[in-house]
């Protein structure tokens, strides 16, 4: 190494600790992160891929484009309502100011009048009976799957769940709510064949070593053709009959049944149907935080609050803040998007094209992870050639576009309105930076979202 060697004129790590710049990142990233970052930069100097005078503009552009998490927020363009890949609902913004909220020491259980321990929980409760009058009491759990393994293992340890074999989920991920439920020790009496189930399949098989009765709501498929299940008002004296509980898995979260999608179950249907126990998760049609929803009879509902189990499923502080916040505040953002006007949609979409110069396409949006298979959400899309859709990824913000048929999709559905000017900002930098020019062909046919996407 010579004097004029320009790997010596690499600022030394003591300097770059003292930028101004990169201490005030030390009040979003701890000193290790911080020097991570400085070495990374040093090394990209070493190995001259960057000049030596280049090493402090470097340090501090990656800090400022770096979080305490690598957690990165999108745009969320497919048309898909509650993407699973995305985190499934969005927060409305007085959820979100809720979980700021309770970041800190928060009454979770205590009283402050007493200053004595009080229940966990108990706000979150209150407000899903106020908004689901239907049930008589309701517990929060981590997710829809802890529920499950909590009332299977509760009522059916060792015992019999009486499933019928049409209501076999895969949930994505591989993961199937079968598998879920043996692993916590019941055996699953299947009943029926996959397309047709009669009252006489489930009172041939309920005996002295059922558990429970479960019906599941396939909420990622559909079974048509030549199909009969039983409805739960049938399931109901049965259940009486032989004293075991009648438990409803719905998935997806519909306190009411919404119009929009009339064939999705909701949790005061299943219970004014019958169902002594209801379970749904709270971050899918709900639009609130993940979280196990079970609601139902006092009696059930006590019975699993009191499991050993229900301590390993608990959910926490965050969660049950952003739910209550969710169930008394304005209308979350799934929701606004499920019902999204499609002529503004269209004025907005119309908009966004002329802005990034690209075609306008007719496109449906999904409900997604959350239920209601097949149920197209009809709206509109700019048709963008598809290799712009690595770019947008990984662009800033962040844009996630449906590919489909060879095009990039945008369908403004599930982005905020305040979000139009910077999605078309990222749009026409992609569009320039790939020099694809004006994308052509203009799609006449209705472009639909596959019934797998978003789910897993
Ligand atoms: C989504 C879903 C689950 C799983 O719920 P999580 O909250 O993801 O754990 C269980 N059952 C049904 C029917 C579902 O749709």
């Amino acid at each position: 190494m010579t004097s004029e060697d320009p790997r010596r004129r690499i600022p030394r790590t003591d300097h770059l600790l003292a930028h101004l710049g990169v201490i005030e990142a030390g009040q979003r990233l701890s000193e290790s992160a911080i020097r991570a970052v400085i070495r990374e930069a040093q090394d990209a100097a070493r190995v001259g891929s960057v000049a030596p005078d280049e090493v402090e503009s470097l340090v501090l552009d990656r800090l400022a484009a770096t979080s305490g998490s690598s957690l990165t927020p999108v745009l969320n363009a497919t048309g898909i309502v509650v993407h699973t890949n995305l985190g499934r609902a969005p927060l409305s913004t007085s959820a979100a100011q809720a979980i700021a909220d309770a970041a800190g020491y928060v009454d979770v259980e205590m009283d402050l009048g007493t200053g004595r321990r009080s229940k966990r929980g108990v706000g979150a409760r209150q407000a899903l009976l106020d908004a689901c009058p239907a049930a008589e009491d309701a517990l929060v759990v981590n997710n829809g799957a802890g529920a499950l393994v909590l009332a299977t293992t509760a009522f059916a340890f060792r015992r019999e769940v009486v499933i019928s074999r049409g209501e076999f989920v895969e949930i994505g991920a591989g993961f199937r709510l079968s598998d879920l439920m043996t692993s916590t020790g019941a055996h699953l009496r299947e009943v029926g064949t996959t397309n047709r189930t009669h009252l006489r399949d489930y009172s041939e098989a309920v005996c002295d070593r059922t558990g429970c009765i479960l019906k599941v709501h396939p909420s990622n498929f559909n079974v048509s053709g030549f199909t009969s299940a039983v409805p739960l008002a049938e399931l109901r004296p049965l259940a009486d009959e032989h004293d075991v509980p009648l438990i409803v898995d719905v998935g997806s979260g519909l306190l009411h049944a919404d119009p929009a999608i009339p064939d999705e179950p909701s949790i005061t249907q299943a219970l004014e149907a019958g169902a002594d126990l209801v379970i749904a998760s709270g971050d899918k049609l709900l639009g609130g935080p993940q979280a196990g929803l079970i609601l139902g009879r006092s009696e059930y509902v006590q019975r699993l609050a009191r499991h050993p189990l229900a301590r390993a499923v608990r959910c926490d502080k965050l969660t049950l803040a952003a739910l209550e916040a969710t169930l008394t505040g304005p209308e979350p953002p799934v929701k606004a998007y499920l019902h999204a006007d499609p002529a503004r949609l269209k004025e907005r979409t119309e908009r966004l094209a002329a802005a990034v110069g690209a075609p306008v396409v007719a496109h449906d949006g999904r409900v997604g992870g959350g239920g209601a298979p097949e149920v197209p959400l009809p709206g509109w899309a700019v048709r963008l050639p598809e290799t712009v859709a690595r770019d947008l990824r990984l662009g800033s913000p962040a844009v996630v576009a449906r590919v489909h048929d060879g095009a990039c999709l945008i369908d403004l559905r599930c982005i905020p309105e305040a979000d139009d000017e910077p999605l078309a900002a990222a749009i026409s930098q992609s569009v320039q930076r790939r020099g694809s020019g004006r994308p052509s062909g203009l799609a006449d046919d209705r472009i639909q979202v596959s019934a797998e996407e978003g789910l897993t």
